[in-house]
């Protein structure tokens, strides 16, 4: 039986949760589609990743607008993927943040991973014709910088590779709220098609270190307690790390990428099979893990027709 290429079969609507995390701090949720969170300071507000569209972004500033009149300020992008940037100019922002490698990636390869998402998932790019272009940063870092919102201070942090080169994370010290990005995923399963997979493991290790006490992450529910949020960053663990050896263990056996994608699928599926898009995600995971293991440093890009081809050779 042929599956429907990556999520193009799903296309029921989630439920939107908007919820407080701290007096400052709220995140928007919606059943494992992408997040979208929320700093409120005295002056100002910063929204965390923009949603696929600016009709989407409508949603989430409506919700805003429930809780602060402010003016939303600025946007930090974690990583350059279309779903979480594309609605970036409805927010009217002064600046868009990001680092210096996601900057470097759009310039890259963002027209191309726009064309693959949207294939992939067009229930997430809800009125596309409304995206009025790629995503271009105003303000871009390396490292660390600190932004205080009045008597909130935000962190921009660069923990390390792991979803992409270039992921960020927004971390209030004195609130310990951590916004990981796809970096650390709940319910939901990793994307590891332009990923790090050496390196996730020790850059989770890192957002560990902080502690956090209340945890967004890419996908999946916030978490509200340092027990819930270690658990989102355990099982972010656990699977880049079961699906690496897999596959490392198939490749250095001369097994073809085929091969070594069931053999993958069938290893993860008991633990990680229910949690949302493992089927969307796994070709590519696996796809992008068989050429690290291979010695291929760098992800290759995504284009439609690569998206097309391997999924015609791996998952149909
Ligand atoms: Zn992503």
């Amino acid at each position: 039986m042929s599956k429907a290429f990556a999520s193009r079969a799903d296309l029921e609507e989630k439920k939107v949760t908007f919820s407080k995390l701290a007096d400052n701090a709220y995140a928007y949720t919606a059943e494992g589609d992408p997040n979208t969170g929320v700093i409120v300071g005295d002056d100002a507000v910063m929204v965390i990743d923009a949603q696929a569209t600016p009709v989407m972004a409508r949603d989430v500033i409506a919700k805003i607008r429930t809780v602060t009149d402010k003016p939303i300020r600025y946007v930090v992008l974690t990583h350059y993927h279309a779903v979480r940037v594309l609605g970036a100019s409805a927010y009217g922002a002064d600046h868009v943040i990001a680092s210096q490698a996601t900057y470097d990636l759009i310039v890259e390869r963002g027209e191309q991973d726009y064309r693959s998402e949207y294939e992939r998932f067009p229930r997430l790019f809800q009125a596309v014709d409304s995206i009025p272009g790629l995503t271009w940063p105003t303000i871009t870092f390396t490292g660390e910088m600190t932004l205080r919102l009045g008597r909130t201070e935000v962190r921009l942090m660069q923990p390390g590779r792991g979803h992409t080169k270039g992921d960020t994370i927004a971390w209030l010290p004195a609130e310990k709220v951590l916004f990981s990005g796809d970096l650390v995923e709940y319910g939901a399963t990793p994307y590891a098609g332009d990923a790090y997979l050496q390196d996730w493991p020790r850059t989770l290790e890192r957002l560990a270190d902080l502690r956090p006490e209340k945890l967004v992450p890419g996908r999946g529910e916030a978490l509200t307690n340092a027990r819930d949020a270690q658990a989102a960053l355990n099982g972010t663990r656990a699977f880049v790390t079961k699906l690496y050896q897999a596959v490392e263990a198939g490749r250095a056996a001369g097994k073809p990428l085929k091969q070594v994608y069931q053999e993958t699928y069938t290893a993860l599926a008991p633990q990680f099979g229910g949690w949302v898009i493992f089927d969307h995600c796994l070709p590519f995971d696996v796809s992008r893990a068989y050429d690290e293991a291979g010695g291929l440093r760098d992800p290759r890009i995504w284009t439609a027709e690569r998206d097309a081809e391997m999924w015609n050779a791996l998952a149909s």
